[in-house]
C-alpha cells in the first residue's frame, strides 16, 4: 500500500530507516505515460520508491497557467497504488516556501536565460529551488527525469553537480501520444482538434532530424523548413524553434549537423508545449 505523507518530518523519519537505495520522480502530478516510464523506471532499480507531486507555484510566472495547471490528485493516488510506489510525498505550500534567501537557488544565465528562460523569467529559479529542497527532504540515491523538459534536466545537472550532491541524476526517453504528441499534463487541456494539430510540432522535429542527417543542409536551413512546415498550421504559435549542441545546450556553429538537439515551444490556443529531438 502506497503511504501518503504531507508533513516534511513524517516522510523524513519514514525514510530514515528505510530500505536503500531511495528512487525519487519528482512530479507535479496528473500523472500520464511519460511519469509512468520514470515510475517504472524507478521502481525497477531501487528498493525503496517516492513520488513526489506539488504543483511548485515559484515556477509559475504571474501571467502563467497556475491556476488552470491540470490536477488530478485522486487518480494519481490510484496510480501509485497500482504501481506500488512506497510513498506519495505531496507537500503544502507552505511547507515548501523557502525561508532563507539561502534556500533560493538561481541557476546559471547560460542556461537558464536561453530557450524557455526568456519567456518563463523566474522558471528556472523556482525548479531548482524546489527540486533542492525536495532532495534535502527525501535524500534519494537516484532521481528520474524525463527528456522533455530538456533543459530542465540540464538545470538539475547542474545544481548537482554545484552543491555535489550525492544523487544520481538518471535520464529518461521522451514519452509521446500515438501521433506523436509528446506526452504532457498540459495536454489535458487541449481539445482534439488541437491535438491533432500539435502532432505537428512533432513532426517538424522529426523532419528537423532527417534534415540534419542528410548533411546536406546547414543547422538555420534545417529550421527554416521545420517553420515552413509548422507555418502551415496557424493554430500552432511558435515561441521557439533553436538548434543547441548536447554539451551546454550553447548555440551551434551552423555547420554543426550531429551531437545537437533541436527544440521548440509553441502555444496550441492557450497551452503551452515543448518537445525536442536529439539530431
Ligand atoms: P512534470 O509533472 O511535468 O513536472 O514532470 C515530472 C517529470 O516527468 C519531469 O522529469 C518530466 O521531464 C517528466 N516527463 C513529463 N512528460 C514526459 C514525457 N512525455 N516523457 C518522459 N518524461 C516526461
Amino acid at each position: 500500500m502506497t503511504k501518503l505523507i504531507k508533513s516534511i518530518n513524517e516522510i523524513k523519519d519514514n525514510l530514515s530507516n528505510c530500505e536503500k537505495p531511495i528512487g525519487f520522480v519528482a512530479t507535479m502530478g496528473s500523472l500520464h505515460k511519460g511519469h509512468i516510464s520514470l515510475i517504472d523506471k524507478c521502481k525497477s532499480e531501487n528498493k525503496t520508491s517516492v513520488l513526489s507531486i506539488y504543483v511548485n507555484p515559484l515556477q509559475f510566472g504571474p501571467d502563467e497557467d497556475y491556476k488552470q495547471y491540470p490536477r488530478n490528485f485522486e487518480e494519481d493516488l490510484k496510480i501509485a497504488n497500482e504501481k506500488k510506489i512506497d510513498y506519495v510525498f505531496a507537500p503544502d505550500d507552505e511547507d515548501m516556501q523557502p525561508k532563507h534567501k539561502s534556500e533560493i537557488i538561481p541557476p546559471p544565465d547560460y542556461l537558464s536565460s536561453i530557450l524557455c528562460g526568456i519567456s518563463r523569467k523566474n522558471h528556472f529559479t523556482g525548479v531548482a529551488t524546489i527540486v533542492n529542497m525536495l532532495f534535502n527532504i527525501i535524500e534519494p540515491n537516484n532521481s528520474y527525469f524525463g527528456k522533455k523538459d530538456l533543459q530542465q534536466l540540464y538545470i538539475i545537472n547542474w545544481l548537482v553537480k554545484e552543491f555535489n550532491l550525492p544523487v544520481q541524476i538518471k535520464a529518461c526517453p521522451i514519452v509521446r501520444e500515438e501521433n506523436g504528441l509528446a506526452c504532457s499534463s498540459r495536454n489535458k487541456n487541449l481539445n482534439k482538434e488541437q491535438k491533432s494539430v500539435a502532432a505537428n510540432i512533432y513532426k517538424s522535429l522529426e523532419l528537423a532530424k532527417q534534415n540534419s542527417r542528410s548533411g546536406i543542409f546547414t543547422a538555420s536551413k534545417v529550421i527554416l523548413e521545420s517553420l515552413i512546415h509548422l507555418s502551415r498550421f496557424k493554430d500552432i504559435k511558435i515561441e521557439y524553434f533553436e538548434a543547441r549542441e548536447k554539451e551546454k545546450l550553447s548555440k551551434v556553429n551552423d555547420n554543426q549537423t550531429s551531437n545537437i538537439y533541436y527544440l521548440t515551444a509553441a502555444k496550441v490556443g492557450n497551452t503551452r508545449l515543448i518537445d525536442n529531438i536529439e539530431a
